[in-house]
This record gives structure tokens, C-alpha cells and sequence, in this order.
């Protein structure tokens, strides 16, 4: 246990007019008071207010928030009164102790209005003396850290308090080492598995990067002092817990962490932080989107300092911050550097809480917030609700219709927010009403938002949904819909195959047939087979031999197709000899293709499209579905020797649902000013949708122009070949088959 003159010394070390006497009277009077009390760590009780004390050294803060630190559990735990304390230290003292007192009680882990009326007695009596608020974290933080001697029950308790109390407002109040700390610590009790996890991949990152920090220090310090600018480089690992918020709300894994080291470089003036800036950014790259100026335009809770991340010495991501000595103090003791200590002379208590807000944010913060206790139309439950959204800035919260509260991370949007009501609600989100009025899904969500999630039920969320949204829970959620989508779709397409082969070799297909057979295939599941034989993974000829292997000959082959309705082969000889059906015939055989959004997995010709009206067949590739090619297609002669990649396909178009199809066309026209607007109000007039124009000079006056369009169908497309013919600057128009 520390005794008292290292308390003292702690003190005179940035207070050389300790009061000595008043904090001897207070470390004896203590001591006695508490007397022979143990903690639950089995260490003497007095243990506790000792080291809250040296943790306010670490502030610097006054002798009376010392003696306070050494008092503040007197009052509750033993036989003293405030009476005692009044007359042995002074009204000042007594009173800081008996606020201290009154908190001690106060739950926050409890029913609503009880916290919010915890709240508010908390920020009363913060409001009365500032000091009353460093006492109580550094009391809490001294509890967390003896945390392990508590029953289980008790820690969670605290833990979740000081995740959801304690450790914002030390945030919100500037004390950035202290709320860190506190949330490290909260995080290692409620979440002890994931906070194993990051630790366990620290340690492997610390072994293979043993010797970065000291080599990264030496080469900014070197190449700022070759400058000219003296500075102090420190380097520093971050701490599991903003680690995990980071991974979470990167979507990241565990393995994929790589920057765990951030670097601080503390200069002078501010002039030289810019400078500073200035070398480092000319030396190594800087990574882009990471900048942030905080000197100029200072966060609410004063912080102040430039952020970058430069791909440093080796190669190394590096994570930088710069500021000066006075900026580096503020950041990490917040409002306790701020006025507590002037020229060594204590200059606030609660009677210039109002003068100091004009100086401080997070002043100006405490004292709005205090000065809205007061207002009647506001009820407990909501000033909680209102104050806990400015504690927590790294977070939104947003309503939904009914009013439930949803915390999102900065950045989400309505797609985070859909899933984070429910997956089922975000995989049918197709759109969003952002306080009534409908806006983009990537819409950045704000606070205070009321969500409306717009449904429906044929929805898929599309792939690049998973890069827009933020939330880890939304992106694995999307992942998961779009590979079971896209299974679902190659399954459909697997059964498709097989109706059709089974078919034509005059046998009938079902589930409970194939299922018969799936063991032969080496699949457990009537719905892997199917979904095989969609991604060309199995052959429809091998399903048919394991589940009819009476019609295989003796060669291993089975008999050629009977019928003809339909069925083609393709010839060796370069020539194609199959019979495909009319495009919009009613064939039975042929594979139905909607258009994109269909149950299959289905490609348009990449160079050149088809369209409804096209007699069209299909090409399996395996992994991805069918491409469908125009017969016209001279790319198809590049599977002739591939019969097996060949299936019949038919257009089926939901008149009730058109959609648009890709077409590519070809024109040589005149180069001369507005050539290029006519071609393209042609296409405008005649409802055809521009996707792609690629210009190729042929002569001075001459260009090639491809166009990929959009259209309904044949019709539409013949149409407008025949419009962009009757311009006399277009010499030619034609379709272009891929
Ligand atoms: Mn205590």
C-alpha cells in the first residue's frame, strides 16, 4: 500500500505548493476510518481511495480533489458524517464527499425512468462541481480494474454500466486515455471471448512485428529532425477494444487485421504540426480518404490534432497523429486539463462552469445538457434518450415508424438499418422514406432519422449491397441471401436440364425418383444433385445412366433422342445442324428465359446481346449459368465440338412485367458538331436505353460508333436501326452480333 509521503511526492511532482498538512490529515483520517475493512480482493479497503487518488495525480488535479479521492467512501462505509468532515476539512471537501456519497448509489443498469432519473442526480451534482465527475471515473476506474474479485453477477452489472455511462461521458468530457481504458476493461468482462481472440492474434502480430515500433519512431523522427522539427514520435498498440469496433465495423476478420500500431507526433507549435504534415506526406504516400484536420476544426469535446495514414517506412500502413504538447494534454485529460489548474491555482469549481463553456466544448456540452433538466415538456425517459445520443458520437440512432430506438454505427445507412430490425426486413428491403420522404438506400442515416423500410417479397438484395452497407450483420446477411439466391437459382436450372433429358429419353422425372438414385451420383441431397447439374458440375446423361441404367448399352452410351421435337446436335464438322424452335413458340422442351431477374442463372451474348424475337440457344458454362446467343451468333461456333454446353431455350415474357434486353448496333456517320446528339435523340425518341458508346475513327470526317442498347424486342430494335437510317449523317446502321 502506498504510503503517504509517495502520495505527497506524486503530487509535488507538477505541484511544488502541495499542501502537505491537509493531505496527511486526510491519509491518516481515512485510514483510521476505514480501519481493518477488506475489499474483496482481500487487500485492506483503504487500498481503494489510495489508489484513486494517485490515478487524479495522473490529472494533476488540486490537493482538495486529492483529500476528496482519499475521503470519498467515508461517509457511506464507515461511522463519519459529513458534520465530521465539515469541521476537520472544510465545507468544500464536505460537500464534494457527500456528492460522492449520493452517486455511490446510483444504478443505471435498472428500469427506465429510475436510470434517467440516476442521470440526471449524476449530471447535477457534475453541474455543482466538476470535480465530483473525475472523482467517480477515477473511482470506477480503480473498481474496474480489481473488477476480477467480484461475484459474476456483480461484474456484468458494472461492466455494462460502465460501458454505457461512464466510459461515454469520460469521451464526451475529453478524457480519451481514461474512456479507453474504461471500455477496454468493460469489454474484456461482458465479451471475454472476443476479447481473448484479440488477443491472442495481438500477440502473434506483436512477435512478427517485434521490432517495427522502435524502427518506425526512429525513421519519422530522424527524417522530421533532417527538416528541422524536433519532435516526440511515440508508437503505440491500440487496444483490443477499439480494435473490435474497428473489425466490426470494417466487416473484417480477425486475420485480415493488420494496422494495430498508431504513432503519435508531438511538436511544438502549431505551424510545425502543418509542417510535420508537409514531410511526412512527401516522403511516403499517403492513404487516401484518412485525413482529417482537427486543428482547424476542433470535435465537439475539444480534441484537437491532424490525422493521416501514410504507407510508412517498409511498407507499413502507419497510422498518425500530430499535434503540439498543449493539444496532446487536453486529448487525453480532457476538461480535467482544462482550467482545473491554472498557473498552479485552482480556478473552477461549479461557480464558473459558465465561463469555462465559453472556452470548452465540452463545457458548453455539460452545461446545455444541464440547462435542459430544467425544461418541463421534457420528460426523464426522453432527456436520458436525447443525452445518450450525444454521448455516444461514434454512433446514430435512428427510429423506426413505431418509435424503437436503433443503434447504428456512423455511416450506416437504410440498408444496415433494414437488417439490423430484422434479416428478413432487410433481405426484402428494396427501398427506403427517410423521414417521410423517399431517398437512395446508400443514403447516410443521421440522428434522430425516422427509417421506413419499403418491402417486397420477389426481392433478392442485390451483391453490391454487401459494399455498401456497414453493419458486419448486414453484410454477412446479404452474402448469405445472394449465394442461397444464386443456389436456388442453378437448382431451378438443374431441374430444368433434367425434365428436358429425362424427357426425351421417354421417362419420367420427380424428386422422389431422382432421390432414389442421388447415392450413385455421390450426393446426399435431391437439391445438390439439381443444383450440380445447373452449374454443369454433372451431366444431365449421368443422372439419367445412374437413375435408368437399364438404357445404357453396352459401349456405356445411351440410345440417341427418339423424338424430335426440339432436340438438336451439334455437328463436328463446323456446320450446325440443330433444330431450334421459333422465338415465342410454345415448345415444350425448351428452357423458359425470363431476362435477368429471373429463377435461373441467365447471361445475354457479351458482345452483342439477344433480344425477345431472337431465335435464341443457350450455352452452359459451368459456374455460371446459361448465356443466351441469337442463332446468328458467329460466337457459337466456338462450342460446336461441345454438344453437351447446348440446351434449348425459348423466350417466355411476362407481359404484365416487360423488361428491357441487351442489343448491340453499328454505324458509320459523319464526324461533324452534333452528330453525336442526333444519333442519340434518335434513340431517345424511339424509348431505346443508352448503356455503352464506344467512338473509332475511321477517317477525318468518319466515325465508327458502337452502341449497346436496351430494348423490348426485336420490333423495338429493328425500329430504331431504321429511324438512325433515315439521318443523312449516318451512311450506315446495322445490329452487330456478337
Ligand atoms: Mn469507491
Amino acid at each position: 500500500m502506498m504510503r503517504q509521503y509517495e502520495l505527497v511526492e506524486l503530487v509535488r511532482r507538477y505541484n511544488p505548493n502541495v499542501d502537505e498538512a491537509l493531505l496527511d490529515k486526510a491519509y491518516v483520517y481515512g485510514m483510521m476510518k476505514h480501519g481493518p475493512q477488506k475489499r474483496a480482493s482481500g487487500d485492506p479497503y483503504f487500498s481503494h481511495p489510495l489508489e484513486v487518488a494517485a490515478i487524479l495525480t495522473e490529472m494533476r488535479l488540486d490537493d482538495a480533489t486529492i483529500a476528496v479521492a482519499l475521503l470519498h467512501d467515508t461517509i457511506e462505509d464507515t461511522d463519519a458524517t459529513r458534520d465530521e468532515i465539515d469541521a476537520k476539512f472544510g465545507v468544500e471537501i464536505g460537500e464534494l464527499v457527500e456528492s460522492l456519497t449520493k452517486l455511490e448509489k446510483l444504478d443505471f443498469v435498472s428500469k427506465k425512468t429510475e436510470q434517467a432519473e440516476n442521470f440526471r442526480r449524476l449530471l447535477l451534482a457534475v453541474a455543482a462541481d466538476v470535480r465530483v465527475l473525475l472523482v467517480k471515473l477515477a473511482d470506477r476506474l480503480h473498481n474496474m480494474r480489481t473488477l476480477q474479485f467480484m461475484r459474476e453477477d456483480k461484474r456484468l452489472r458494472i461492466a455494462e454500466e460502465t460501458m454505457e455511462i461512464y466510459a461515454p461521458l469520460a469521451g464526451r468530457m475529453g478524457m480519451q486515455w481514461m474512456r479507453e481504458e474504461l471500455e477496454d476493461l468493460s469489454f474484456r468482462t461482458l465479451q471475454p471471448e472476443a476479447y481473448q481472440s484479440i488477443c491472442g492474434r495481438l500477440t502473434t502480430l506483436r512477435e512478427e512485428n517485434k521490432n517495427l515500433i522502435p524502427a518506425i519512431e526512429q525513421a519519422l523522427t530522424e527524417k522530421l529532425s533532417s527538416n528541422g522539427i524536433t519532435a516526440k514520435v511515440k508508437g503505440r498498440e491500440k487496444k483490443p477494444y477499439s480494435i473490435f469496433t474497428k473489425v466490426q465495423r470494417k466487416s473484417l476478420s480477425f486475420e485480415q487485421l493488420s494496422d494495430i500500431f498508431g504513432f503519435r507526433i508531438v511538436v511544438d507549435t502549431i505551424e510545425n504540426c502543418y509542417r510535420a504534415l508537409g514531410i511526412v506526406h512527401t516522403t511516403w504516400s499517403m492513404v487516401p480518404n484518412r485525413f482529417k484536420d482537427y486543428v482547424s476544426t476542433p470535435k465537439q469535446n475539444d480534441y484537437r490534432s491532424i490525422h493521416t495514414t501514410v504507407v510508412g517506412p517498409g511498407r507499413q500502413r502507419v497510422e498518425l497523429q500530430i499535434r503540439t504538447e498543449e493539444m496532446h494534454r487536453f486529448a487525453e485529460f480532457g476538461i480535467a486539463a482544462h482550467a482545473l489548474y491554472k498557473d498552479g491555482e485552482r480556478t473552477v469549481g461549479g461557480r464558473n462552469i459558465q465561463k469555462l463553456s465559453e472556452a470548452s466544448g465540452a463545457y458548453a456540452w455539460l452545461r446545455e445538457t444541464i440547462q435542459r433538466l430544467n425544461d418541463p415538456n421534457l420528460a426523464p425517459e426522453e432527456f436520458l434518450e436525447n443525452t445518450k445520443l450525444e454521448l455516444f458520437q461514434d454512433q446514430v440512432f435512428c427510429f423506426t415508424p413505431k418509435g424503437k430506438i436503433i443503434a447504428l454505427p456512423r455511416g450506416a445507412t437504410p440498408i444496415d438499418f433494414a437488417y439490423a430490425v430484422h434479416t428478413d426486413v432487410g433481405n426484402t428491403c428494396v427501398g427506403a422514406k427517410i423521414n417521410g420522404r423517399i431517398k437512395p438506400v446508400m443514403t447516410e442515416l443521421a440522428n434522430g432519422d425516422e427509417v421506413e423500410i419499403i418491402r417486397s417479397k420477389a426481392q433478392v438484395p442485390p451483391a453490391a449491397w454487401e459494399q455498401i452497407a456497414v453493419t458486419g450483420k448486414a453484410r454477412a446477411a446479404i452474402r448469405r441471401a445472394t449465394r442461397d439466391a444464386v443456389r436456388k437459382q442453378f437448382g431451378g436450372l438443374g431441374r430444368q436440364i433434367l425434365e428436358r433429358a429425362f424427357e426425351r429419353a421417354g421417362r419420367d422425372f420427380s424428386d422422389p425418383i431422382l432421390a432414389a438414385a442421388i447415392h450413385r451420383l455421390g450426393h446426399t441431397s435431391v437439391n445438390e444433385v439439381l443444383a450440380a447439374v445447373g452449374r454443369g458440375e454433372i451431366a444431365s446423361d449421368s443422372v439419367l445412366k445412374a437413375v435408368h441404367p437399364e438404357l445404357v448399352d453396352k459401349r456405356g452410351q445411351l440410345p440417341k433422342p427418339a423424338s424430335a421435337d426440339g432436340w438438336f446436335e451439334a455437328g463436328t464438322s463446323g456446320v450446325m445442324k440443330f433444330r431450334v424452335p421459333d422465338g415465342g413458340s410454345d415448345d415444350r422442351t425448351a428452357i423458359p428465359i425470363r431476362g435477368l431477374s429471373g429463377d435461373l442463372p441467365v447471361h445475354f451474348a457479351p458482345a452483342g446481346g439477344a433480344v425477345p424475337g431472337d431465335r435464341i440457344v443457350g450455352i452452359l458454362t459451368p459456374g455460371e449459368g446459361i448465356t443466351i446467343y441469337p442463332i446468328q451468333s458467329p460466337a457459337l461456333k466456338e462450342f460446336d465440338d461441345q454438344p453437351e454446353r447446348w440446351l434449348d431455350v425459348r423466350w417466355d415474357i411476362d407481359p404484365a412485367a416487360p423488361s428491357r434486353f441487351p442489343a448491340r448496333i453499328t454505324l458509320n456517320s459523319l464526324n461533324e458538331p452534333g452528330s453525336l446528339a442526333q444519333i442519340t435523340q434518335v434513340i431517345a425518341d424511339n424509348d431505346g436505353n443508352i448503356d455503352n458508346i464506344k467512338m473509332i475513327p475511321k477517317a477525318a470526317d468518319f466515325h465508327e460508333i458502337l452502341i449497346d442498347l436496351e430494348v423490348w424486342d426485336l420490333k423495338h430494335l429493328t425500329r430504331i436501326i431504321q429511324q438512325l437510317r433515315t439521318k443523312p449523317i449516318i451512311s450506315s446502321a446495322t445490329r452487330v452480333n456478337g
